[in-house]
C-alpha cells in the first residue's frame, strides 16, 4: 500500500479546509450555511491590475522569467519597501515567489537542519508549523493569551531561546487574532534579539494594508536597523490587492539568505508566473487610493462583529487592530449543554454545534494552537454578517 514519507507523517489536512469542505457539502444539500472561514478579501482584483496582466499576455510576456523575480517587479518591491516602510533593500536583497507561502517554504527549506528550532507565538497561522515540520525543523509554540493582546512578551521570548533556535516568526497584523505590534510592542522583543545574535527574525507583514485608524503599522527593520542583517521581511499582494489567486509573494532580506532561497526555488518552480508578476508590478506601482476605501469597509464590519459578539453571554472578543478576523474567547459557553443533549467540552465542540445547528461555519482556536477561542473571518457582506451573528446569538441562548 501507499506509505507517505516520514516528513509529512505529523502534518494533517488543515482543520480549516476540513470545516470548509463540510460546510460546502451542507450547502450543496440545500442548507442555508454561512461560511465565515474565508482567508481572502471578498473584493475583486483592481481593474488596472487585470489590464496589466492582459497587456503582458498580448506583449508575449509568457515565458520563464528570471529565477526569483523579474527586474521590473524587484524594482517595484524595492520602491514599495522605501515608500511605505522606510527600508532600503537593494534588488539583490529582494526575492519573488509563488505566494508568501512559498517565500516561507523557500526560507525554511534553505535554513533549517534537523532539530533546528523556530519560535512561533500562538495563536498562529497553521501553515507556519506545518512548513517548519516538512523542512525538518521543530516548532516551539508559545501561548499568547487575549489578556496579553495575543502578543509575545519579551520574557517569554527570552525563555524560549536555546542554542538550537534558528528563527523567531512574528506576524502582524495576525491571522487569526487580528492583533498587531506597535513600535512600542516590538521594542522589548527586538532588544532580546539584539542580545542573541544567532537568532534570526522572520516577519510576516501580509496584512499590512488591513490595519485600522489609530494603529500605525510598522515593521521591525524600520525600528531596529541593526537587525536588518538577520531579518527576512515577508509581504505579498494577496490580501492588500485582493490577488490571492495570482500567487505572488515577496520578501526583503540579506543577500546570502536570498541567494540560498533561490536555490530552493530553482528546483521547485523555476520562477513565479510571468503574467502574475506583470500584474503585481501594476499593483505595487499603480494608484493606491482604493486601499483606504477597502480598509474603511473592513473597519465597519469589524466594529459590527465585535460589538455583536460582546453582547452574547459566554463570548468575549478583543478589538483587533487589523486583518479581517476576530478571535473570540468562548470559555463561557463550555460546560453547557445543547438542545439535543450534547455537552460542549472544547472550542471545537462549540464550532461543530454552530455549524450543525446554526449553520454558521467558523474555525475553532485549536486549529491555531490556542483554546478555547474561535475565529470569524468578516471578509463577507454586512448583511451576511448580521444574519450569522443573529444565529450565533440564538445558538448560545439555546444552551443550558
Ligand atoms: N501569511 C499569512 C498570515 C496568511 O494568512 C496567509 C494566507 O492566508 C499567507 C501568509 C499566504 O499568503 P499567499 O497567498 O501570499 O501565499
Amino acid at each position: 500500500g501507499f506509505k507517505p514519507a516520514s516528513r509529512i507523517a505529523s502534518v494533517g489536512v488543515s482543520k480549516i479546509l476540513q470545516i470548509g469542505a463540510r460546510a460546502a457539502a451542507m450547502k450543496r444539500e440545500g442548507l442555508p450555511v454561512i461560511i465565515l472561514g474565508a482567508g481572502e478579501p471578498d473584493f475583486d482584483t483592481p481593474e488596472s491590475v487585470k489590464d496589466a496582466a492582459k497587456a503582458a499576455i498580448d506583449a508575449g510576456d509568457t515565458k520563464y522569467t528570471a529565477l526569483d523575480g523579474t527586474p521590473a517587479l524587484k524594482n517595484a518591491v524595492v520602491a514599495k519597501f522605501r515608500r511605505e516602510n522606510a527600508i532600503d533593500y537593494a534588488t539583490d536583497e529582494v526575492t519573488i515567489a509563488t505566494g508568501a507561502k512559498q517565500i516561507l517554504f523557500n526560507a525554511f527549506m534553505a535554513t533549517l537542519d534537523a532539530g533546528d528550532e523556530v519560535i512561533i507565538p500562538t495563536p498562529y497561522w497553521t501553515s507556519y508549523s506545518d512548513i517548519v515540520e516538512i523542512c525538518g525543523g521543530k516548532s516551539v509554540l508559545i501561548p499568547c493569551e487575549a489578556a496579553a493582546g495575543f502578543r509575545l512578551q519579551a520574557e517569554q521570548l527570552e525563555k524560549a531561546i536555546t542554542p538550537k533556535t534558528r528563527w523567531v516568526l512574528l506576524n502582524s497584523p495576525s491571522n487569526p487574532s487580528g492583533a498587531a505590534y506597535s513600535a512600542a510592542d516590538y521594542r522589548p522583543l527586538l532588544d532580546v534579539l539584539l542580545r542573541h545574535p544567532h537568532v534570526w527574525l522572520m516577519v510576516d507583514d501580509m496584512y499590512e494594508h488591513i490595519a485600522y485608524e489609530g494603529f500605525d503599522f510598522v515593521t521591525p527593520v524600520a525600528i531596529e536597523p541593526r537587525l536588518k542583517a538577520r531579518t527576512l521581511t515577508i509581504n505579498g499582494v494577496s490580501k492588500a490587492y485582493a490577488m490571492t489567486g495570482w500567487r505572488i509573494g515577496y520578501a526583503g532580506g540579506p543577500k546570502a539568505l536570498i541567494k540560498a532561497m533561490a536555490v530552493i526555488q530553482s528546483q521547485a518552480t523555476s520562477c513565479p508566473s510571468s503574467v502574475s508578476q506583470a500584474a503585481s508590478v501594476e499593483a505595487l506601482n499603480g494608484p493606491q487610493g482604493f486601499l483606504k476605501e477597502r480598509q474603511d469597509s473592513f473597519r465597519r464590519r469589524r466594529d459590527l462583529v465585535v460589538e455583536r459578539l460582546n453582547r452574547i453571554d459566554g463570548l468575549s472578543c478583543r478589538v483587533p487592530e487589523g486583518a479581517f478576523y476576530t478571535f473570540s474567547g468562548c470559555a463561557g459557553v463550555l460546560g453547557k449543554t445543547t438542545p439535543t443533549g450534547r455537552k460542549l467540552e472544547t472550542d471545537s465542540d462549540f464550532t461543530d454545534y454552530l455549524l450543525e445547528e446554526a449553520h454558521v461555519a467558523v474555525v475553532p482556536g485549536s486549529a491555531f494552537g490556542l483554546s478555547p477561542y474561535f475565529r470569524i473571518s468578516y471578509a463577507t457582506s454586512e448583511a451576511e454578517l448580521v444574519e450569522a451573528l443573529d444565529r450565533i446569538a440564538g445558538a448560545c441562548a439555546a444552551l443550558s
